[in-house]
C-alpha cells in the first residue's frame, strides 16, 4: 500500500484537506482549499458539493444540507430533494470531494486519512466520523482532537513539554481546549464552549442593525417575505464584519434592495468598528467565561500557558485577541492561518505517519510589530509617544489594516505621521522606520479624524497611508526591508533622530505653543490623538461542559511518555515483529491519552513495558 496519508479537517462550516507535498504540508485543492461543508440536488437534479450547494440554499433550503456535524452520533436522518440520508452519508460526500481533491492534487489515489473531531465529541460522535470515512472508500488512520490539530500545526511537539491554549471560533461552533504536548503524547486537560456560538451569530447581529439602519431610511421593514433581499442582507453583511476586521469602517451599499410601489429603495449605510463591536461584545464576552472555566477545570492559571493559538475564521475579529490579551496578559498567537490550522495539523500528523520528518506548518508572518506614534496618556500625564501596533508581529503575510486617529486640537491642518517598528507602547523605545508630513487637511473645530493604513508584502515593503476620512485625500510612503533586522548603527541612527524631534518638542512644550499657535508654529509630532477603545458592559453566559484535571492521570500520563521514549531508543534493536508491535501500541497509547482513556493506557503501557523488558534485556 502506498504510504500516503493525509489530514482533513471536517468542520461544521468549511472542510480541508492537507497533505506532505513539495517539501512541507500544504492545504490541498482548487482556490484556497477551503470547501463548504455543504451538499445539495440542484432543481434540476444535479449533486451539488461545496460552493456551488451553498450557493443554492438560502433559495432551495430543502434541497440541500449544511451543518451535518451537529447530527454526527445521533440517529436523525437528513431530508434532501425527498431523499433521507444519514449524518454518515453526508459526511461521507464531503469527504469524497475531499478526497478528490487530494488525489487531483498530489497524482495518486488516496485510501488513508487522519480526520479531526473537536474534543468534546463522544465516542458515538468519533465512531460515526470513522464509519463516515469508511462509507468515503478510506482507511481512517486516526481520529485526532481539533485542538490538538492546531498545537502540531504550531510546531508544539518539538522540544519539551508545552501547555497550550486552542481558542477556536468558526461560523457555528466555539470551543477552548487547554492541551500538553510532550514528544507525540497530546492530552486535551479540559474543554469548554458553545456548539451554537460563532460568527454566523454576529452575521445575524449586523444584519439586524442594517434592517434597523434600511427601516430609519424608508420606513420599511426587510422582513421574511422579501427573501431575496434578505439574502442579499446577509451577505453584506458579512462582508462588512470581514471588512471591520482590518478597517475601522465599512459601508454597506445595496441599490434597489427592496422595490416598493414601483420605487427601489437603497441601503446605504456606514458601520463604525466600534459600534459592530459594541454588538458583539457580549459574545465575545461569554466565550472569556469559558476560557476561564477550561483553565479552572485544567487546574491551571493563564499565566502557566506556553502560549494561546487562535484557531477558526472568526478569530480575525480584532475585538477578540483584544480582549484575550486583556484577560490573560499573552499575545495571542495567529500565525498560522485561522482556517487551515486545524487541517494543516492534521496533515503533520499524517505526513509523520506516512514516514515524513515533518515538525510543524511554514508560514510566512511579520516578525516585527509595526505603528505610528500618537498623542494619548501615559501614567496620568499626555504624552505624544504613546505606541501601538497596527499590524502586530506574527501575523501572516501579506497584510493590510487601518486604525482610526484624531487630530490633537481645533485648526490643525497638518500631522506629521511617525512609523515605529516595535512592541513597546512607548514608541522611543521602538525604531523609527520613516515619517512623513499631511498638510492641508480640513480646517475644522471638531477633531478631524486620519486613518493610517499600513500594508506589509511578503517582501518587506511597507506601504504607510495617511487619509482624512472627510475628504479622502491621502498621503503615503513606501519603507523598503521592513523586516530586514536592523543593524546597530541604524538602530542608534534611529535612537538620535528620535531624540533631536523629542528635544524638539520639549522645547516648544516649555513655551506652551500647543493651543495658542498657528499651524506652521506648531512642532510636528503631537498630532495624532487615538481615542482609548470604550468599554461595554459584559453579559455572562453559562459555558457547556467540564472535565476535570486529575493528577493520577498526570502521572500515568508522565509514565506514557518516558516509555515512549523509550521505545524509540531502542527502535534500532527491534526487528520486523517487535518493530511493528511497539509502533502499534506506541499508537493505541497516544490515542488512549488524547482520549483520556486510563483503563486502555493502562493496559497498552504494561504491553510496552513487557516487550521493552524483553528487547532491552537482549
Ligand atoms: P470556520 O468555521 O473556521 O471556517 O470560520 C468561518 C467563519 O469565519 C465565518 O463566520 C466567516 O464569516 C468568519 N470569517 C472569515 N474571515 C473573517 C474575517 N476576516 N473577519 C471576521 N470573520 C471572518
Amino acid at each position: 500500500m502506498s504510504d500516503l496519508i493525509v489530514g482533513i479537517d471536517l468542520g461544521t462550516t468549511n472542510s480541508e484537506v492537507a497533505a506532505f507535498s513539495g517539501g512541507r504540508v500544504r492545504v490541498l485543492g482548487p482556490g484556497n482549499g477551503i470547501l463548504p461543508s455543504c451538499v445539495g440536488v440542484s432543481p434540476s437534479g444535479e449533486f451539488l458539493v461545496g460552493e456551488a450547494a451553498l450557493n443554492q440554499q438560502r433559495l432551495f433550503p430543502d434541497r440541500t444540507i449544511r451543518g451535518i456535524k451537529r447530527k454526527m452520533g445521533t440517529s436523525d436522518t437528513v431530508s434532501m430533494a425527498g431523499h433521507d440520508y444519514t449524518p454518515q452519508e453526508v459526511s461521507a460526500l464531503i469527504l469524497k470531494e475531499l478526497v478528490n481533491w487530494a488525489s487531483a492534487s498530489l497524482g495518486e489515489p488516496v485510501k488513508r486519512a487522519v480526520i479531526t473531531v473537536p474534543a468534546y465529541f463522544s465516542d458515538a460522535q468519533r465512531n460515526a466520523t470513522r464509519e463516515a470515512g469508511n462509507m468515503a472508500g478510506i482507511e481512517v488512520v486516526r481520529i485526532l482532537n481539533e485542538p490538538t490539530a492546531a498545537s502540531l500545526a504550531y510546531g508544539f511537539s518539538e522540544g519539551t513539554r508545552h501547555t497550550v491554549m486552542v481558542y477556536d471560533l468558526g461560523g457555528g461552533t466555539f470551543d477552548v481546549s487547554i492541551v500538553t504536548i510532550e514528544g507525540d503524547v497530546t492530552e486535551v486537560l479540559s474543554s469548554h464552549g458553545n456548539n451554537r456560538l460563532g460568527g454566523d451569530d454576529f452575521d445575524d447581529l449586523l444584519v439586524m442593525h442594517l434592517q434597523q439602519e434600511f427601516h430609519r431610511q424608508h420606513g420599511v421593514f426587510v422582513g421574511e417575505e422579501h427573501r431575496a433581499a434578505r439574502a442579499r442582507l446577509w451577505w453584506a453583511a458579512e462582508q462588512a464584519k470581514k471588512q471591520l476586521s482590518a478597517e475601522p469602517y465599512a459601508r454597506v451599499r445595496e441599490e434597489a434592495l427592496i422595490v416598493e410601489n414601483g420605487k427601489p429603495l437603497h441601503l446605504d449605510a456606514e458601520i463604525s468598528r466600534d459600534t459592530y463591536e459594541s454588538l458583539i461584545r457580549p459574545l465575545v464576552d461569554s466565550t472569556l467565561d469559558s476560557v476561564s472555566k477550561a483553565l479552572d477545570d485544567a487546574g491551571r492559571s493563564s499565566s502557566s500557558m506556553d502560549a494561546i493559538l487562535l484557531i477558526g475564521g472568526s478569530t480575525r475579529t480584532p475585538l477578540v485577541s483584544r480582549l484575550l490579551r486583556e484577560r490573560t496578559g499573552l499575545e495571542p498567537r495567529q500565525d498560522v492561518h485561522p482556517d487551515l490550522g486545524v487541517a494543516l495539523g492534521a496533515g503533520v500528523l499524517a505526513s509523520r505517519l506516512a514516514g515524513q520528518q515533518v515538525d510543524r506548518v511554514l508560514v510566512d508572518v511579520s516578525p516585527f510589530s509595526f505603528g505610528p506614534s500618537y498623542l494619548g496618556e501615559r501614567g496620568g500625564v499626555s504624552y505624544p509617544y504613546c505606541y501601538h501596533p497596527v499590524i502586530r508581529r506574527n501575523t501572516p503575510l501579506p497584510v493590510t489594516r487601518t486604525e482610526s486617529y484624531y487630530t490633537s486640537y481645533p485648526g490643525q491642518t497638518t500631522v506629521e505621521i511617525q512609523v515605529f517598528q516595535g512592541d513597546n507602547e512607548d514608541a522611543l523605545n521602538n525604531i523609527l522606520v520613516g515619517n512623513f508630513r499631511v498638510e492641508g487637511l480640513k480646517d475644522t473645530k471638531e477633531p478631524n479624524e486620519v486613518l493610517c493604513r499600513m500594508s506589509l508584502d511578503i517582501d518587506g515593503i511597507l506601504h504607510v497611508s495617511a487619509i482624512e476620512k472627510a475628504t479622502g485625500k491621502s498621503k503615503q510612503i513606501t519603507i523598503g526591508g521592513a523586516l530586514q533586522p536592523k543593524t546597530e548603527r541604524e538602530v542608534e541612527d534611529s535612537r538620535r533622530k528620535i531624540e533631536d524631534l523629542f528635544r524638539r518638542r520639549e522645547g516648544a512644550a516649555a513655551f506652551g505653543e500647543w493651543d495658542e499657535t498657528g499651524e506652521d508654529d506648531l512642532p510636528a509630532e503631537y498630532e495624532l490623538l487615538n481615542p482609548p477603545p470604550e468599554d461595554v458592559a459584559a453579559e455572562p453566559v453559562e459555558p457547556a461542559e467540564a472535565t476535570p484535571a486529575d493528577p493520577a492521570w498526570a502521572e500515568l500520563r508522565h509514565k506514557a511518555v518516558d516509555l515512549i521514549k523509550r521505545a524509540r531508543a531502542a527502535s534500532g534493536k527491534m526487528h520486523g515483529e517487535d518493530r511493528e508491535e511497539a509502533r502499534e501500541l506506541q499508537a493505541a497509547i497516544e490515542e488512549a491519552v488524547s482520549g483520556h482513556d486510563s483503563r486502555s493506557l493502562n493496559e497498552k503501557i504494561r504491553s510496552l513495558e513487557e516487550l521493552l523488558f524483553f528487547v532491552e534485556g537482549s
